[in-house]
């Protein structure tokens, strides 16, 4: 632990590139957890955590390339919770994996996303939507399926453009093939990435659209629950969106965390590391590893 932390100081000192936010194949991204920390090294990324939706089944081979390719990978998760009816995402950062509570918490989540992947199979069949348990089938083999892979199927069989288009008319909430999900609830997830002693980060604040009013109740019920950090240059965060979360950052005394939230090489405009630097007057997250 002594050893990580002065690690990480001394590689902050020398100006890290890092990336705390990111999807390989065992979730909905595109890349295996070797290729993704390959292209993570190739971008001089030199600190970086895997984040998969609800698995933590790419970590060991992430930790592996992770050796070879001389980087610090810090063992993530991005958990989905159901908070007042909202799904929004935590992220627990530096996490041990063998945490029988957290490993008990993800296999409820599966639970739930494989029982989901059949109600919107069969609502996207009633759509005239053909073959989609047949392929959810084989790719639930070997990935956790998120809407994402609904979306590329529809696009691979020539529904839609793109994946937007594929939230836009079939996936998104509200449209004929949504269904709506409970998750975990924000104290159970806080407590498991607790308990595998990890540090809870509220995932891009920005995505949920809510008012300042719910967006202040959300980051107060996280702060009590124990939460460290918030992500305040996120993707394709603008200037005015990071000062927003920094505002946030600041107010409810969070560490400031940094994710591309990187899927694919395929979405130019998100890549691993390619982030604005975090406001100076923040404390990073990685004072907390
Ligand atoms: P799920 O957790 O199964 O509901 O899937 C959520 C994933 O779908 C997110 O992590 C995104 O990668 C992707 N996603 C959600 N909304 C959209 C959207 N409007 N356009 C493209 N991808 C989306
Ligand atoms: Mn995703
Ligand atoms: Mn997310
Ligand atoms: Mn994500």
């Amino acid at each position: 632990m002594d050893c990580m932390q002065n690690f990480i100081s001394n590689i902050n000192k020398m100006t890290a590139k890092y990336d705390f936010h990111c999807h390989s194949t065992a979730s909905d991204g595109s890349l295996s957890p070797a290729e993704l920390i390959q292209r993570a090294a190739q971008q001089q990324i030199t600190l970086i955590a895997l984040t998969d939706h609800d698995t933590i089944s790419g970590l060991v081979l992430a930790q592996q390339a992770a050796l070879e390719n001389n980087l610090t990978l810090i063992n993530g998760i991005e958990l989905s919770v159901t908070w007042h009816k909202h799904a929004i995402h935590i992220v627990g950062l530096n996490i041990q994996p063998n945490s029988d509570i957290l490993m008990t918490g993800i296999a409820q989540l599966q639970h739930i996303r494989h029982q989901r992947v059949s109600k919107i199979a069969e609502k996207l069949e009633k759509n005239h939507i053909v073959g989609v348990y047949q392929a959810m089938a084989i790719l639930g083999e070997k990935t956790l399926i998120t809407r994402s892979h609904f979306a590329r199927f529809l696009v691979s069989e020539g529904y839609v453009q793109n994946e937007q288009q594929a939230f836009d008319h079939y996936l998104g909430q509200g449209k004929c093939a949504y269904v709506a999900t409970e998750w975990a609830t924000l104290a159970e997830v806080m407590d498991w990435i607790h308990q595998a002693g990890g540090v809870a980060v509220l995932a891009h604040p920005l995505r949920y659209h809510f008012s300042a009013t719910l967006m202040r109740r959300l980051l107060t019920e996280f702060k009590n629950l124990g939460g460290v950090g918030i992500e305040v240059v996120s993707g394709r965060y603008q200037i005015d969106d990071i000062r927003r979360c920094a505002e946030y950052a600041q107010k409810f005394n969070l560490a400031a965390s940094v994710g591309s939230d990187f899927h694919t090489p395929a979405n130019p405009w998100i890549e691993l590391g390619r982030l604005a630097a975090l406001p100076t007057e923040l404390t990073p997250i990685w004072t907390y590893f």
